[in-house]
C-alpha cells in the first residue's frame, strides 16, 4: 500500500464531466489499495473570471478582500469532486484549508506555506477516506484565507505530499508528461520518462510551463518524488505513464543512461539592456545592478566587453520584458553618479537554453550548442551557464530554427 497525492488542474475540473473522469481516476488508484488524497484547482478560467470581477469593483484592492474571493473557485471544486466520488461509491469529503489547516503567512495573494496539520486528514484517509483538499490557499496566523500566487495549485499538492510523507505526488494535467521540447515547434519532441529535480526546476524556470517552479524547489528539497501526467489518457492507472521528476539517485540506481542533455527550452520574456560608455574600474557593476536589484529586479545574463581604450566599456544584460520600462527607468536615474553614453534596449530576442544533468561529466556540450548555431548564420548576442545549463540569447526570429537545430544536435529527435 502506498500513499499517493492526486493533484487535477483547471482543465482536469473544467466541467462536470471532467470532474467524473477525474474521479474515475482517483477510484482506480483506491482500488490498487493505495491511501489517496486529493488536491484540486478551480475550474479552467474560473480564477481569471473572479479576478476579473475583483479588478473591476477596485482596480487597486485590499489583497486580504481579493483572497477571500479568488479562493472561492477552489472550494467549488472540492465540493463537487467529493459529490463525484460518493456518486460513484468511494467514501469521500472534502476539507476547507482552514479545517485542516493549512497555515501560511499573512502575505496575501503571494503566501507561503508554512506547515500543514496531517493528523485528522491522515486518520481520515487511514480510515478509508478520501480527503478533497484546495489547491493555491490556506490560512493565516490572523485566521483570515490566503492565496498563494496564480499557479499555486501545484505547490498546495507538493506541500501535501511532503506532509503527509506520500511515496508519490501525481500531477494531472492537459500534457501526457514533460517533453524534450516544445512540441509545438519540434514534431519529434518526445517525452521523458523520468527527468531529475534539478533539471526540472531549469525547464520550469525557462519558460515550460509544466510545473510552477515553486512547487519543483519544493519537491526538490523535501525529495517528493512528482509524476506529470494527463487526465485525458483513457488508461485507468496504469503504471507510471507520465513523466517522473525524481532524485538523479532514483535515475542511476534503475541502470538507466541518461542522455547528456536532457531538452532545449526557450521563452521570449526577456529584454536585452546595453548600458554603453561606462568607466572601465571597480565598483561600476555593482553601481549598475544594486538599484536594479533595489527595485526587485531580476537580471539574468550579463556580459561586460572589453574596453578598447582601457577607460570605458560596454555592459549588456536581460530582465524580464515586463520590468524593461522600470530598468531604463532605474538606470537613467543614476546616470549623474553613474555617468554612460546612452542605455540601449532589445526586445527582439530569444533565450535558448540546453539543459542536462550530464553536462557536469561531459565536455564538449557548449561547443557542440556553438557549432550548430554557428552552422545556421545564427549569432549569439549573450550566453550564460550554470553547471547543468547553457542560455544563449539570439535575435527572435531564428528562435524555431535555434531550437529545431539543437534538438537533432543532441540526439533527441525521436526515431
Ligand atoms: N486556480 C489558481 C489559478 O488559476 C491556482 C491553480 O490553478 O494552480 O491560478
Ligand atoms: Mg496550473
Amino acid at each position: 500500500m502506498a500513499r499517493i497525492v492526486l493533484k487535477f488542474g483547471g482543465t482536469s475540473v473544467g466541467d462536470p464531466d471532467r470532474i467524473r473522469n477525474a474521479a474515475r481516476k482517483v477510484k482506480a488508484e483506491v482500488e490498487r489499495g493505495n491511501q489517496v488524497a486529493v488536491v484540486v484547482s478551480a475550474m479552467s478560467g474560473a480564477t481569471n473570471q473572479l479576478v476579473k470581477w475583483v479588478n473591476d469593483i477596485a482596480p487597486i484592492h485590499d489583497p486580504a478582500e481579493y483572497d477571500m474571493v479568488v479562493a472561492t473557485g477552489e472550494q467549488v471544486t472540492i465540493g463537487l469532486m467529493a459529490l463525484a466520488l460518493q456518486q460513484m461509491g468511494v467514501k469521500s469529503r472534502s476539507w476547507g484549508s482552514w479545517q485542516i489547516p493549512i497555515r501560511t503567512d499573512d502575505a496575501h495573494a503571494k503566501a507561503r506555506i508554512l506547515a500543514i496539520d496531517t493528523g485528522p486528514l491522515g486518520a481520515a484517509m487511514s480510515g478509508g477516506e478520501v480527503p478533497i483538499v484546495p489547491g493555491f490557499q490556506g490560512v493565516s496566523p490572523g485566521g483570515r484565507v490566503t492565496t498563494l500566487g496564480r499557479g499555486g495549485s501545484d505547490t498546495s499538492a507538493v506541500a501535501l505530499a511532503a506532509a503527509l510523507g506520500a511515496d508519490r505526488c501525481d500531477i494531472y494535467t492537459d500534457v501526457d508528461g514533460v517533453y524534450t521540447t516544445d512540441p509545438r515547434i519540434v514534431e519529434r519532441a518526445r517525452k521523458i520518462d523520468r527527468v531529475t529535480y534539478e533539471e526540472m526546476l531549469e525547464m520550469a524556470s525557462l519558460g515550460s510551463k509544466v510545473l510552477q517552479t515553486r512547487s519543483v524547489e519544493l519537491a526538490m528539497n523535501h525529495r517528493v518524488r512528482v509524476q506529470v501526467l494527463s487526465s485525458f489518457d483513457a488508461a485507468l492507472g496504469s503504471d507510471l505513464p507520465g513523466t517522473l521528476v525524481v532524485d538523479e539517485d532514483e535515475i542511476m540506481a534503475q541502470g538507466i543512461e541518461k542522455s547528456v542533455v536532457s531538452g532545449i527550452a526557450y521563452s521570449k520574456d526577456d529584454a536585452k539592456v546595453t548600458v554603453t560608455r561606462v568607466a572601465d574600474q571597480p565598483g561600476v557593476a555593482a553601481a549598475i545592478f544594486g538599484p536594479l536589484a533595489d527595485a526587485n529586479i531580476n537580471v539574468d545574463m550579463i556580459v561586460q566587453n572589453v574596453s578598447l581604450d582601457g577607460s570605458s566599456t560596454d555592459i549588456t544584460f536581460t530582465v524580464p520584458r515586463t520590468d524593461l520600462a522600470r530598468a531604463i527607468q532605474c538606470l537613467e536615474k543614476s546616470k549623474a553618479d553613474l555617468r554612460f553614453d546612452a542605455v540601449k534596449s532589445d526586445t527582439n530576442v530569444a533565450k535558448v537554453s540546453v539543459i542536462g544533468v550530464g553536462m557536469r561529466s561531459h565536455a564538449g556540450v557548449a561547443l557542440a550548442m556553438f557549432r550548430t548555431l554557428a552552422d545556421k548564420g545564427i549569432n549569439i548576442q549573450v550566453i550564460s551557464t550554470s553547471e547543468i545549463k547553457i542560455s544563449v540569447l539570439v535575435a527572435a526570429e531564428y528562435t524555431e530554427l535555434a531550437v529545431r537545430a539543437l534538438h537533432s544536435a543532441y540526439g533527441l529527435d525521436a526515431a
